[in-house]
């Protein structure tokens, strides 16, 4: 159970419930004091309890967990998967990677795509950009009138206290990196032709509207935090601390739920393997 570090650290990050979000008040750089070396090693132990929660989440099949993950370009959520969650069952996963709408997506409302990713009970699901991108990128390229935007954030949070309703445990990552940080992860795969697949120089463009979106960013954590869909602000300069920190704060999710294996229907006492 979250004793009192662990509670602080939750508060600690967590985006205000719809009062308002400053991202200055959040350090990228940020490593609340921890070493690598100790971060990692609480990772790993987290991660072994995750594996155990996340057993008891599918034998019990009540409840399903979705994790949002939200960045700006190289802000690290294909790390963040890969180093968080990769030790986790794969059977109990599903990520969903939301791209540019296609048409058939761009004909319906756009809850649509995502309702149709939400997990099933017992399942994690892991959003690589998510409904967020409606308020964000389309926010920053109006993409469609502002009008319609501005009220999004409620239809949003009423989707999903909608879910958080039905069994959906949902919890909100918001990978903050600095903008000096970006440029170092650009050049990097620039300089790396094994990374060349990633660069695209439309990132380029978008980092030229780097105010716009961390407005965007400060006004969706702002008005969507809430106690049934938190927003965390993960510092996410340092990729160990953010790794850390999701880690945590995941494993302190699932054991909120106080998850049981379930009770087998047949009376197990006097069976005999012959
Ligand atoms: P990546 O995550 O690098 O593969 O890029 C996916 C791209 O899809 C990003 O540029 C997103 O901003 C964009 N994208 C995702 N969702 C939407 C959306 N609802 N409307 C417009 N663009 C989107
Ligand atoms: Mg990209």
């Amino acid at each position: 159970m979250a004793g009192k570090a662990d509670k602080r650290l939750l508060k600690q990050y967590r985006a205000p419930f719809r009062g308002g979000c400053k991202l200055s008040q959040f350090d990228p750089e940020d490593t609340g004091g921890l070493s690598k070396a100790k971060a990692l090693k609480l990772l790993s132990r987290d991660q072994q309890r995750l594996s155990e929660l996340q057993n008891v989440l599918y034998a019990e099949g009540k409840h399903s967990v979705l994790v949002v993950l939200q960045a700006t370009d190289t802000g690290g959520k294909d790390g963040t998967i890969r180093k968080v969650l990769g030790p986790l069952n794969p059977q109990g996963v599903e990520v969903s990677s939301f791209k540019v709408p296609t048409a058939e997506e761009l004909a319906h409302d756009y809850l649509w795509r995502i309702h149709k990713r939400i997990p099933a009970k017992g399942m994690i699901g892991v959003f690589n950009r998510s409904h967020y991108e409606e308020v964000l990128v389309v926010r920053v390229h109006n993409l469609v009138p502002r009008k319609d935007v501005n009220k999004r954030y409620e239809e949003i949070n009423q989707f999903e206290k909608h879910l958080a309703a039905n069994g959906v445990t949902i919890v909100k990552f918001f990978l903050h990196i600095s903008k000096k940080e970006q440029a170092e992860r650009l050049q990097a795969r620039l300089d790396d032709p094994s990374k060349h697949w990633k660069f695209s120089l439309g990132d380029l463009e978008e980092r030229k509207l780097w105010g716009d979106y961390q407005k965007a960013y400060a006004l969706a954590l702002g008005k969507c935090s809430t106690p049934w869909a938190p927003w965390f602000v993960i510092p996410a300069n340092h990729k160990w601390y953010r790794n850390y920190l999701i880690g945590r704060i995941l494993r302190l999710t699932l054991e909120d739920l106080k998850l049981r294996y379930p009770k087998n229907k047949d009376d197990l006492s006097g069976v005999k393997i012959v």
